[in-house]
């Protein structure tokens, strides 16, 4: 009997699991096991639009056990790996205690968390975006903002409560900023002393350009759109500080810029100053992600934090662990294509891996891993997004359209996919939901 013990249950981990189950499905000689803190997993695109209430909190979460049909499944968290022995210790909830397990085959898919780049104040006061209760308590806090703004008699502290500023000029800030600001928009009838004045959702990059991995002419577009919608963007901007209630911002060209929608100006104008802080007391951290902490200081070579994997995703120490998704980087001196940290990417490494698993089971060649980069597509609030595959590149509503298709395509299961289609469509019809739970952050 070989064991084959899977780390993380996110794209990566379930990709690998169910790829390893289609193989061996009715091999008796072969147990997998699959080992993740949440016993679901998380379509992270579509994260942005739980924290805005246009798809409901369980949609975009699909239960693993609904997905596996051969493999053993552990909700717990890994308390460290054990390459020498060939073991893994978890532990489940506080009251039952920690299970070892050994494997024959070990794959690591433990993904990341946010990177605050050791700023403790910004990790202490920022919300930020990586994970389901991320988008719960984020909703909540705009909610309970528009509420406490709504009957605050100072204009000062009423512009105050409604600034909100995001961090973080990729897909998840960019979509998490065009979110909220549709959002407060539409619920805007409910709280009638707020003038739409009052409300300033700002999007701060510390590069001259957001979505820098998409066409240039489209990340123009993406960040005209913003501007059109109200949305202010400082550029060439880093953060450096934020205590609750300012935002200290440093530049590397000694001056950074900010594009606003001025509203005495026509739709689309924009103001070019420059800005050293921002007061405000929301701050939305998207701005970076590193692996978790175990993987850090695990017995693994790292480079940034991230297992170091041959070309065939081997750790280079360890030919019976493989090391896939965010979690895990190509040795550089492999000179192989750089690949950006993405559930595409994920799911990729995942499908190599599985067949590798399979061949170095059966002594047999190991494939390389490759890939052809697809595309991508964002979308920039309502109705409107970019899309790049395959060298054609659109904007606009096809584009917006585009991604629903793709993304809807990529949950896994069918019940979820309906359920989230049907929000879509709901939203057309009926009003956003404003009730608030309070759920706290500790
Ligand atoms: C808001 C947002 C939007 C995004 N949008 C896109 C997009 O549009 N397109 C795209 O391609 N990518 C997007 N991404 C990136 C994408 O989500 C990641 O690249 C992808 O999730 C990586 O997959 P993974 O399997 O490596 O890690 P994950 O999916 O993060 O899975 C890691 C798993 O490990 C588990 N885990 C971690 N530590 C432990 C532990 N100690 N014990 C037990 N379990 C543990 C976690 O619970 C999780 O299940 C987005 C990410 C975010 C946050």
């Amino acid at each position: 009997m070989k064991k084959i013990l899977i780390l993380g249950g996110g794209f990566a981990g379930i990709e690998c699991c169910l790829k390893l189950e289609s193989y061996y499905k009715n091999d008796a000689e072969i147990d997998i096991t699959l080992v993740s803190e949440d016993n679901f997993i998380l379509f992270t695109p579509m994260l942005p639009q739980v924290a805005s209430g246009t798809i409901e909190t369980r949609h975009i979460v699909t239960p693993i056990r609904t997905l596996i049909k051969k493999s053993k499944f552990y909700e717990a968290k890994i308390r460290s790996i054990d390459p020498y022995g060939k073991s893994v210790s978890l532990i489940g909830t506080n009251e039952n205690r920690e299970t070892l397990l050994n494997y024959d085959i070990l794959v690591i898919a433990l993904g990341s968390k946010t990177n605050f780049f050791g700023m403790k104040n910004v990790e202490e006061n920022a919300y930020s975006m990586n994970s389901i209760n991320d988008a719960i308590l984020l909703r909540n806090r705009i909610i309970d903002l528009l509420e406490q703004a709504e009957n605050e008699t100072d204009p000062v502290l009423r512009k105050s409560l409604l600034r909100i500023v995001v961090v973080g000029g990729g897909f998840a800030g960019v979509e998490t900023a065009g979110e909220l600001n549709d959002f407060i928009n539409d619920v805007a009838e409910y709280y009638p002393n707020i003038d739409s004045s009052d409300v300033t959702v700002t999007l701060i990059d510390s590069s001259s350009e957001i979505l820098s991995g998409f066409p240039q002419h489209l990340a123009v577009f993406a960040k005209e759109k913003l501007i059109e919608r109200g949305i202010s963007l400082v550029l060439d901007a880093g953060v450096t500080s934020f205590d609750g209630n300012e935002v200290l911002l440093e530049s590397k060209l000694k001056s950074n810029k900010v594009f606003s929608n001025d509203s005495s100006q026509k739709a689309g104008h924009t103001q070019l100053t420059e800005i050293q802080s921002i007061p405000t007391h929301t701050l939305i951290w998207t701005a970076g992600i590193t692996p978790v902490d175990l993987i850090k200081n695990s017995a693994f070579e790292t480079i940034k934090g991230r297992i170091v994997v041959n070309e065939f995703l081997q750790s280079k120490e360890f030919s019976d662990v493989f090391a896939i998704g965010d979690c895990s980087l190509f040795d550089p001196s492999l000179s192989m294509k750089k690949f950006p940290q993405t559930a595409q990417i994920a799911e990729a490494h995942a499908k190599t891996a599985a067949s590798n698993i399979r061949q170095f089971l059966n002594r047999k060649t190991l494939s390389k891993f490759d890939y052809v980069w697809k595309g991508q597509s964002a979308i920039i609030g309502k109705n409107t997004g970019i899309a790049s595959f395959f060298g054609i590149n659109i904007a606009g509503f096809f584009a917006f359209i585009l991604w629903r298709n793709l993304y809807l395509s990529k949950i896994r299961s069918f019940d979820k996919k309906l359920r989230v289609l049907i929000d879509w469509n709901l939203d057309l019809f009926f009003k956003r939901d404003i009730s608030r739970f309070k759920i706290s952050k500790k």
